[in-house]
């Protein structure tokens, strides 16, 4: 049998999937904020600190939960993850659209 090359890459992205198992939802942001102590270095409004927040509907609500400094990275990645999951399933979706709109017309 002739194989098809968008079920392979079909096959080869659900295969991916796994790999994204420690997806996060949301969006990754960066803050700056001054922290309020007067002699801090970030008093003079332009040497301010950092601060991560993984941004996420909760039940339809926006809520912002901060990441502390040693995840940040690894809660960047997560939250990447979650956007080459959506990618994927996306072309899934067109491969499958596709092959159900040519069974559709085979008679
Ligand atoms: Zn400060």
């Amino acid at each position: 049998m002739p194989s098809d090359p968008a079920l392979e890459l079909r096959g080869r992205l659900i295969r991916s999937l796994g790999a994204l198992r420690d997806m996060l939802p949301g969006s990754f942001v960066e803050r700056k904020r001054a922290c309020g102590r007067p002699n801090c270095h970030c008093a003079d409004g332009q040497n301010l600190h950092a601060q991560y927040q993984i941004s996420v509907l909760v039940e339809g609500k926006p809520k912002a939960f901060n990441v502390p400094a040693r995840l940040v990275e690894q809660v960047r990645k997560q939250v990447e993850m979650r956007h080459r999951f959506d990618a994927a399933a996306a072309t899934i979706c067109g491969i499958n659209l596709r092959r159900f709109l040519k069974e559709k017309e085979d008679q």
